[in-house]
């Protein structure tokens, strides 16, 4: 079978879930078999979102190969176990990058570079890659912000495109809203009309239409949907609010939106699938009622912000059938004053991870009531440099023990910078990215939770590191250097043993925890916290 293509595009407003959509439809047609990927086209012209502010765009997601990417793909890895790559989130920002570097190199012999055809060619070239270097049966390629963002235009207009080159082999979906007017007590459907008219107006005829929605769609409505849209009644579909984003897969497999697709790619659907093991997640998150509390103490109040941490955490929750309630603890209102009464109620924390010097007061006082009190403790990243300064300061001694990234003027930079990391003077790209060996110490806490493993493969993002000068104090002292990358010697995992639980990892597990294969460093720690 030729490789097909799926579009989704998403119009009237933002922040519709067309990333959960696009997951849900992998999430089936890979349940039928079929090898897929799911890839995301950002508008924006960054390079990547790695030197955007969470507060802009949300948490920074990063693939194995170390591609800081879209929050999107977090989504996409978490549905359906896959793992994307830098070819799986693309933006503006590369399109054009790579068109200037192919100029400069003088790839164009002498023609005038322009939108169309040079950006259009690059996009259509990208969305083709992923499928270029491996057999796939789908490439699911979601184009982020809404119709009628100026910079989508070379997007749709390569879709436009590749839709026509590809005949049957690709398919248009579109997502919009239906909002629903109180005071009319009515749904109102003009502006996915509009919508669509707007995608007509540039050449794409949405085949497929995912109408988001807080009320229940009559047939009726469906039917004049269809009717303004030039689109089939059946393949007019509703994604209503849902108590968990995990039920989308099942809602549109309800709906048959994954048969509809097919068959508009001229292929026989045959049985539905049965989704068991995904069906029987649902179930156990639905039963898990008794709850535990995790607290988050972080600096961004915000979501999205620490997405990957927190659907671990709840998955982690389901399979130890417990609901897990977050709750935020925002680091820069906590002090060595009021750090007990923060905290209280908590059955565990996690310190999350950050840039900057803003809030890490609070971190460090939170790591060092949780280590005298004896509360579970995750500290990642960031998190784990602030339990580590933490112990330096008020174990090893060392007063004014710091991180290079807080403070140019400590004695102790017990946090550092690596020589490598010396040498660099772009922000954009240049840390410590995506996977790297970590070999586990027999008889560690973290050895037993990842099942006695003697190495782990985890996913970085970070520009400090554990200085080893100071590794023989921390071990001599309590805090155990317990994973260690085999290739450079740098410190991967921290913990003390005889502590109920105080772990910290220099890299991020969050990004690695799926739905279906939680991650053992989560899984233990919710265990903990239960007990
Ligand atoms: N700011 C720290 C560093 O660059 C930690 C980064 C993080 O938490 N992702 O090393």
């Amino acid at each position: 079978m030729s490789t097909k293509y799926i579009f989704i595009t998403g119009g009237v407003a933002s922040s519709l879930g067309k990333g959960i959509i696009s997951a849900s439809l992998g999430k089936l047609l890979q349940a039928r078999g079929y090898k897929i990927t799911i890839q995301k086209f950002d508008p924006y012209i960054n390079i990547d979102p790695g030197t955007l502010n969470p507060y802009e765009h949300g948490e920074c997601y990063v693939t194995a190969d170390g591609q800081e990417t879209d929050l999107d793909l977090g989504h996409y890895e978490r549905f359906t176990g896959i793992r994307t790559t830098r070819d799986n989130s693309v933006t503006t920002g590369r399109i054009y990058q790579s068109v200037i570097e192919g100029e400069r190199r003088g790839d164009y012999l002498g023609k005038t570079i322009q939108v169309v055809p040079h950006i259009t060619d690059e996009i259509k070239r990208r969305i083709r890659l992923n499928a270029s270097k491996e057999p796939l049966d789908f490439v699911i390629t979601e184009i982020g912000g809404t119709i009628g963002d100026i910079e989508s235009q070379p997007f749709l207009e390569a879709i436009r495109q590749l839709r026509w080159e590809l005949g049957k082999d690709a398919v248009n979906i579109h997502l919009t809203y239906v909002p629903y007017l109180a005071a009319a007590g009515e749904l109102k459907t003009k502006p996915t009309q509009t919508s669509v008219k707007q995608l007509q107006g540039l050449g794409i005829q949405p085949e497929i239409l995912v109408l988001r929605t807080e009320h229940d769609l009559s047939d009726e409505l469906r039917a004049k949907v269809a009717h303004f849209c030039n689109v089939d009644v059946e393949a007019v579909i509703q994604s209503q609010d849902l108590p968990s984003i995990y039920q989308v897969p099942v809602n549109m497999l309800l709906q048959g939106l994954d048969a509809i697709c097919l068959r508009k790619m001229g292929i026989e659907p045959g049985p539905a699938p049965a989704l068991g093991e995904w069906r029987n997640y649902l179930e156990r998150r639905e039963r898990a009622t008794e709850v535990v509390n995790i607290g988050l103490v972080g600096k961004y109040d915000l979501q999205d912000a620490y997405k990957s941490i927190r659907e671990s955490l709840a998955h982690a929750g389901v399979y130890h059938d417990r609901k897990v309630k977050i709750t935020f603890i925002n680091s820069e209102s906590i002090d060595e004053g009021n750090v007990a009464e923060k905290l209280s109620g908590m059955d565990g924390v996690v310190i999350c991870p950050g840039f900057g010097h803003r809030g890490i007061d609070g971190k460090i006082a939170a790591a060092k009531y949780t280590r005298e009190n004896n509360i579970p403790t995750f500290g990642i990243c960031l998190g784990l440099q602030m339990m580590v300064i933490e112990f330096a300061r008020n174990v090893l001694g060392y007063r004014d023990a710091d991180s290079r990234e807080m403070n140019g003027k400590s004695s102790h930079f017990v946090i550092d910078l690596m020589e490598e990391q010396k040498k660099i003077t772009q922000m954009g790209g240049t840390m410590r990215l995506g996977e790297y060996v970590c070999r586990l110490r027999e008889g560690s806490r973290a050895w037993e939770a990842y099942g006695r493993l003697d190495v782990t493969w985890e996913r970085h993002r970070h520009r400090y590191e554990i200085n080893n000068l100071y590794r023989e104090e921390f071990e001599s002292a309590g805090l155990k250097c317990v994973g260690v990358n085999t290739e450079s010697d740098l410190v991967e995992i921290v913990e003390i043993p005889g502590h109920k639980w105080y772990i910290g990892t220099q890299f991020h597990p969050e990004y690695s925890s799926t739905v279906l294969k939680p991650h053992p460093l989560f899984m233990d720690f919710i265990k903990t916290c239960i007990s």
